[in-house]
């Protein structure tokens, strides 16, 4: 039976913790994919283009294919070419040949008139602008060069890459593999969301809204169930978990009441790197590494807390096994709608909905934070960063936020 007490772990600063788990996060293996599931994923290997873009000479506009040199002159139009047909066509001086955009330049061409330029008679045409070597036309490898770096290792890979790598010949391709993210949720008063409330209980929401954060973030979420408070059962689930997933995150029982018992357990384990951090909302985030190599997180329990920890410290970890050199959500400055109180020692993570307002990015808070109220975190796209001890930080000043949503506005001034 764990006893009620003072918790012995030091409280560590926000940087500290987020450095001792990067020191044990490790880099997830390899895998080959098909580009059909490529989207979001991480490049785990350099590619080379194997041929030159365009292959071959082409157009880039319907017209028709000429000699610059003839001028002004009529041109007799003796046939057409279109795209996926190989060009056998050529030119005596005098002709025009009918082409289409990405067709293969006839012999002998060196400009296209377009259509918009052009005058036809009959089988005749007449250009109106004076032609010159070279318009309209796309030369052979201008776009890419055969055997040139095009993309590197550690890249995310989106539309254009993905569309980069078919251009390539590809349709295989080496990513690093998606951790997967169990998620348990511990406490006696946990209930399904379809399940009648009995006296005293509470709906299990954090394990929903972490599992939907560790797929956000790229992991391969495994729903773990809720364990009751008790040693043995939750030890047991806790090793199951372990067996099955990369990473384990647990919310709930990790402070220092009498039925807290993920931080014994995970000493029991494993190794517990911290069990405090100063940082408001989640002061009692738990990080443990095992034998095995695998990392377990220890979350808070109020809603508010769970997901706050995840962004700030497990999301990271999940992009970084992913191969991800730039975890991290994008910062920027904001200005304060309103007045913010720090804390005196943590580092405080306030909810906010940062919009562009005459040009400027502004920070609504999204109300009441307290750390069970997850009303504070919808339609928030920011995370204010609060540092301890000072005086409030009045409306109009200025502090960092983490965006973890689009801006809303679009940044004109009138908005
Ligand atoms: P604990 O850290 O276990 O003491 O939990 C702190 C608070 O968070 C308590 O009010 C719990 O009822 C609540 N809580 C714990 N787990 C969950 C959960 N999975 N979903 C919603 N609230 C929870
Ligand atoms: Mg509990």
């Amino acid at each position: 039976m764990v006893k009620m007490q003072a918790s012995r772990y030091a409280i560590i600063p926000v940087a500290e913790a987020q450095r001792i788990i990067s020191l044990h996060t490790p880099s997830l293996g390899i895998e080959e994919i098909s580009l059909y599931e490529a989207e979001g994923r991480t490049l785990a290997e350099d590619v080379v283009a194997d041929i030159q873009m365009p292959p071959f000479a082409t157009t880039t506009v319907d017209g028709y294919a000429i000699i610059a040199a003839d001028g002004l002159m009529q041109r007799r139009v003796i046939g057409e070419v279109s795209a996926g047909h190989s060009g056998k066509s050529s030119l005596r001086n005098g002709e025009a040949l009918r082409i289409m955009t990405g067709a293969p330049l006839p012999q002998n061409a060196d400009a296209i008139a377009m259509v918009e330029h052009v005058v036809v008679n009959g089988d005749y045409i007449q250009t109106t602008e004076s032609p010159s070597p070279g318009d309209g036309i796309l030369p052979r490898g201008i776009d890419l060069q055969a055997n040139q770096n095009v993309l590197a290792k550690h890249m995310l890979l989106g539309a254009a890459e993905i569309g980069l790598l078919a251009t390539v010949g590809r349709s295989r391709v080496s990513v690093y593999r998606r951790p997967v993210v169990a998620v348990l949720s511990t406490g006696d008063e946990l209930v399904e969301p379809h399940d009648p409330l009995g006296p005293g209980s509470i709906r299990d929401s954090n394990r929903y809204a972490l599992l939907a954060s560790v797929a956000d973030a790229g992991g391969i979420p495994l729903s773990f169930g809720a364990v009751r408070d008790d040693e043995l059962e939750q030890r047991r689930r806790i090793e199951e978990a372990l067996e099955a997933a990369d990473v384990l995150l647990t919310s709930g029982g990790v402070s220092v009441g009498s039925r807290d018992l993920i931080k014994p357990i995970f000493e029991q384990l494993g190794t517990v790197h911290f069990g405090r951090v100063s940082v408001r909302p989640g002061k009692p985030l738990t990080f443990a590494t095992f034998d095995s190599g695998k990392l377990a997180f220890g979350l808070p329990g109020f809603p508010v807390s769970s997901l706050v920890t995840f962004e700030v410290f497990v999301r990271p970890t999940l992009l970084r096994m992913q191969g991800r050199l730039e975890p991290d959500r994008p910062w920027v400055r904001v200005k304060l709608k309103e007045e913010l109180t720090p804390t005196l020692d943590r580092t405080d993570y306030q909810r906010a909905i940062v919009r562009w307002v005459e040009g400027e990015l502004t920070a609504y808070s999204t109300g009441r934070q307290v750390s069970s109220r997850i009303m504070s975190m919808i339609g928030a796209n920011a995370l204010v960063r609060v540092p301890p001890g000072g005086e409030p930080m009045p409306a109009g000043s200025l502090a960092d936020a983490m965006l973890t949503a689009p801006i809303q506005g679009n940044g004109s001034p009138s908005t």
